[in-house]
């Protein structure tokens, strides 16, 4: 594997599409960042470690940044190409009155940053334990964005040309009222998944206990937050780049089967009875994704996701060289071998396996479709 040493140097970006321009129009997928006194910022950073300054994401400049108070607002001190940033901005609402976000936007242009205007439910923050799983919910979702702007995903809020628009709602059950939780909506059980937009998220999958506690007992190899964020948000792309174009559909049912048949309700019935075909691990990413085609793009569009991010990163910090037009089969292969890597590694620690996926030639196909998919956009049928 080519190794690159430190310093972390700033990259091209793993996948063939675009990552995230900057106000300048200046290409930035940068992971780590740097505070006007030379220390490393992180994504997920409030405040330098060094120096204590203030910090966060500024859009303009597409990184985090040291802020600078000014009167009501912040100052980006950032740097972009021609110079210092100096964008005017102010905390997102969920940073400065919840400390759940860390981005910042631009002065006057409202209250919520571009990650947290799609909250449609939150959290109710009088029960104990809430912010710290709205948090953990949120910075999932930051780098859910993060990677469909490096892929140049559309997406859009009510009114703003995307159909149908994305929103979220983080819900905790009534059945657990007793313990844990507070009912929040009508709903006496939330169930994690998407609708004509909206994703919902159980708020108990915030939890590591309650989750790891389904991971077992579901026998999945993974749970994790930004995964349920991964998935969710491929069956919005389903209704986004597939739901409604006949070609597009039929390419769809030609690789994954026929969405209508047997219908989802009869599926799910099935897989909860049956369990998975014997073999399913030679076409399928997981057990779960056998119940029926819809959730076996939605298992196949997360692995996607998985391996951009994980790609990009990877670039970012030095472990691989960058490979911006590799294609799917190429990506596979880089994804497996850092995997067989980072699997060692992990379970020198005891942890879980990295990469629990063996991804085969049937999977690989359906992920470059996935990518074909990305590739056209919601413009053209295929
Ligand atoms: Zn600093
Ligand atoms: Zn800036
Ligand atoms: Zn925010």
């Amino acid at each position: 594997m080519p190794r690159r040493g430190l310093p972390f140097r700033d990259g091209a970006p793993i996948c063939q599409t675009a990552a995230t321009p900057a106000a300048d129009g200046r290409i930035t997928d940068m992971r780590l960042f740097t505070c006007t006194c030379g220390n490393t910022l992180f994504f997920d950073n409030t405040a330098c470690t060094a120096c204590g300054r203030r910090t966060g994401w500024c859009q303009s400049c597409a990184a985090v940044t040291a802020l600078e108070p000014a009167g009501d607002h912040w100052i980006c001190q950032g740097t972009k190409t021609g110079g210092a940033c100096g964008a005017r901005v102010a905390l997102c609402r969920n940073y400065a009155q919840h400390d759940v976000c860390n981005r910042t936007v631009p002065a006057g242009h409202g209250a919520f940053c571009d990650c947290c205007r799609y909250n449609e439910t939150v959290p109710d923050l009088t029960v104990p334990g809430n912010r710290a799983r709205w948090a953990r919910l949120e910075a999932a979702k930051r780098r859910l964005f993060h990677t469909l702007d490096q892929l140049g995903l559309p997406y859009g809020a009510e009114g703003e040309g995307v159909s149908p628009p994305l929103s979220f709602a983080f819900m905790g059950d009534r059945m657990a009222a007793q313990g844990l939780w507070r009912p929040v909506g009508e709903a006496e059980r939330v169930y994690t998944g998407h609708a004509d937009g909206l994703i919902t998220i159980n708020i108990a999958e915030a939890d590591a206990a309650e989750r790891e506690s389904l991971r077992v007992d579901l026998g999945e190899a993974h749970r994790t937050l930004i995964g349920h964020f991964r998935h969710e948000i491929g069956h919005y792309y389903w209704d986004v780049l597939i739901k409604g174009r006949p070609e597009a559909e039929a390419e769809f049912a030609a690789l994954f089967g026929d969405p209508q048949n047997p219908p989802y309700g009869e599926a799910l019935e099935r897989h909860y009875r049956d369990g998975p075909p014997p073999g399913w691990e030679g076409g399928y990413v997981s057990a779960y994704a056998t119940m029926h085609p819809w959730e076996d793009w939605a298992e196949t569009w997360a692995l996607y996701l998985d391996i951009v991010s994980v790609l990009d990163t990877a670039a970012n910090l030095g472990l691989i060289h960058p490979e911006p037009d590799a294609e799917t089969d190429v990506m596979v292969r880089r994804y497996q071998t850092l995997g067989l890597v980072l699997n060692e590694l992990n379970r020198e620690m005891g942890l879980l396996d990295f990469v629990p996926e063996v991804i085969t030639p049937a999977i690989a196909g359906k992920l470059a479709h996935v990518r074909a998919t990305i590739a056209r956009g919601p413009g053209a049928t295929p």
